[in-house]
């Protein structure tokens, strides 16, 4: 009889204790999969989170609350999770930033000289067509990623040939890269793109190498979008609010009421900048 109450006694403290594992493991798991993957897709956060609920039969997932909660552990690593808005591909994604100095160290301990040097023949190879291009403003169709700001597979993978690294390990390279989101493959996998990560990490890079505007609303590169001629400041389409008294008359600069000009290509050679 008291064996049985004791035997009672331990299955409810054992159920307590797989309870509070679960929640661990959840949230540890959740964390492993930010810094195995480093950035994602909404949706596929969406299914990963389907897939663990599934598994663990753990209560549903708050994705701001599990994003919140792992911010506080990685706070400690100089990680934070980050939501960012892909112009070119119309995503939202979720990337692991890791801070600038942290930054440098971790690209210096996890990929080498060459294929640093890979990797920014490659950004200079997407962004210097762009800059050369002599857009028309006023044409609503001027500015096309595929077309202006993208290169060929097979001149991406000859970039190798300018390095160290082998013809065939550059392949593999820019593969690894393309599945890591720092480049995008566009045109049914003819060409690639500066990736979602590219510009969620290396921004500030690019604006200062190549003297490209900054969004005032998110701070990220903006190649195409609104202007303000009189700040001499951009947005991205997504970046500026829009509702639906705006929708028929022209949007305001939120600073000065001035019109803003749509569509703008910001590269230096068509803004007064
Ligand atoms: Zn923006
Ligand atoms: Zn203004």
């Amino acid at each position: 009889m008291i064996l049985i109450v004791f035997g009672k006694k331990i299955l409810q403290k054992k159920s307590k204790m797989t309870e509070n594992l679960e929640h661990f493991n959840v949230q540890h798991l959740f964390r492993q999969f930010f810094l195995k993957n480093q950035c994602v897709s909404d949706a596929q956060l969406e299914c990963w989170i389907n897939r663990i609920q599934q598994k663990l039969h753990s209560p549903p997932m708050d994705k701001e609350l599990a994003i919140m909660n792992a911010n506080r552990i990685f706070r400690h690593y100089g990680f934070t999770i980050r939501k960012v808005f892909s112009e070119s591909i119309d995503e939202t994604f979720y990337y692991l930033l890791t801070n600038d100095i942290e930054d440098a160290l971790n690209a210096k301990s996890t990929w080498t000289q060459a294929e640093n040097a890979f990797y920014h023949l490659l950004l200079d190879a997407i962004i210097q067509p762009f800059l050369e291009n002599d857009f028309d403003n006023d044409d609503e169709d001027a500015f096309n990623v595929a077309k202006h700001l993208a290169i060929g597979m097979t001149s991406a993978n000859n970039l190798a040939r300018n390095t160290t690294i082998a013809i065939i390990l550059g392949e593999k390279i820019v593969k690894n890269w393309i599945n890591q989101h720092w480049f995008k493959q566009i045109d049914s996998g003819n060409k690639i793109t500066l990736g979602v990560r590219t510009i969620a990490q290396k921004s500030s890079y690019l604006i200062r190498k190549y003297g490209l505007s900054a969004c005032k609303y998110c701070s990220l590169v903006c190649f195409h979008g609104f202007f303000c001629s009189r700040c001499n400041v951009c947005w991205h389409e997504k970046c500026l609010p829009v509702n639906s008294t705006t929708l028929l008359s022209p949007l305001l600069c939120s600073s000065c009421d001035s019109p803003l000009a749509v569509n703008q290509i910001f590269n230096n050679k068509n803004n007064n900048n």
